[in-house]
Order: C-alpha cells, then structure tokens, then sequence
C-alpha cells in the first residue's frame, strides 16, 4: 500500500493569483443590478423547464445562486452586460466556479475542470436547447459604458485596476523571496 496517493498539497497560493479577481471586481462593482418582478422570474423558470423543479440549469444539482449567462467581463474588460433576469440562470457553485467568464455553449461541452461534460451529465443536449431558447427571451441588454461616461472617469477606473495588478505583481516578486527564506530557515531546523 502506497499512502503517498493519499496526500494532497493545498495549492500554493499567489498574490497575483487573485488578478482575474481584481478585474472582475472592477466589472461587477460599476454594473447595474436591475431587480426582477415576480412575473419574469417565473417566466424565466418557465422557459428554463424548472418552474417545479428548481435547481442548477447546467447540471441539475441544487442551484445556489444566479449566474451571470453571458459573461460580463471579456479580455479584461467589460463585455457591457449587466445584472439583469435576463442574463441570469441559476446554478450550483460547482458550475458557476468552473464556467467563470467563459461562453457558456462552449464551456458546457468543454473539458475544463467540473464542466457539465467533465462530470458526465446525462442531458446536456437538451440543457443546451433551453438555454438557447433563454438567450432569445427578453433579449439582454448589452450597454456600451464608455459611450456613457466621461472620458477621464473611464481612464481613471481603468488605471486604478491597473495600478492594483501592477502593485499585486511587485509584491508577489517580494513574496517569493521571502518564501524561499523561509524554507531554507526550516531545511536548517
Ligand atoms: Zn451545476
């Protein structure tokens, strides 16, 4: 008997691990968040099949929380969706962690890590189907925010992520010398 296969490391943990973090936090945090009526939500589980059966569009287990359908950040910037039922389902953790800012069609068929297809989901065709027929409900509203705003406020926003990544990326140089520090100080215990 081998224990060895037994053992697993937590993940080392970087601080620049956490920039795709940073990024969407400067999304979500200048999106509206438009409340639903009760009339939509039930529409939308209506359209989505799960009017009875309330649970995680993706893959059926229990759903959690509402997840963003299409994503709202796209090569680090905002695709100009917002938080609206429309472009909301909801979902388990598992999903909504695995698909991240992913297209949804694609990462549902995909092998990326707890993907709908990773965990072998019996009914994926017809999941597809009706989140097809939910993108074409009440069609999402896709702004353009940069249009909207004035210019030096825009850049600024921009910059400030910038200056937090860039800030995040020197301190993780810092971080990794010290670690290395560190382990030679307990080689020497
Ligand atoms: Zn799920």
């Amino acid at each position: 008997m081998n224990y060895l296969h037994l053992f697993k490391m937590p993940k080392p943990v970087k601080i620049t691990g956490r920039s795709s973090s940073i990024t969407n936090s400067f999304v979500n945090s200048i999106i509206p968040v438009i409340q639903p009526t009760e009339g939509q939500v039930k529409e939308a589980l209506t359209i989505l099949g799960i009017l009875d059966n309330y649970q995680c569009v993706y893959c059926g287990d229990t759903a959690t929380e509402w997840d963003h359908l299409r994503p709202l950040v796209l090569n680090k910037k905002p695709t100009g969706y917002i938080s609206e039922v429309q472009n909301l389902v909801p979902a388990c953790g598992k999903c909504n962690q695995s698909k991240g800012n992913k297209n949804w069609g694609a990462w549902m068929v995909s092998d990326a890590p707890l993907s709908p297809k990773k965990r072998n989901i019996p009914d994926i065709k017809e999941r597809i189907e009706k989140l097809k027929k939910y993108e074409t409900w009440g069609t999402a509203i896709q702004m353009d925010f940069q249009e909207i705003l004035e210019k030096e406020d825009w850049e600024q926003h921009w910059k400030n992520c910038e200056r937090i990544q860039e800030t995040m990326r020197n301190a993780q140089i810092l971080a990794a010398k010290i670690n290395v520090e560190i382990a030679d100080a307990y080689k020497k215990l």
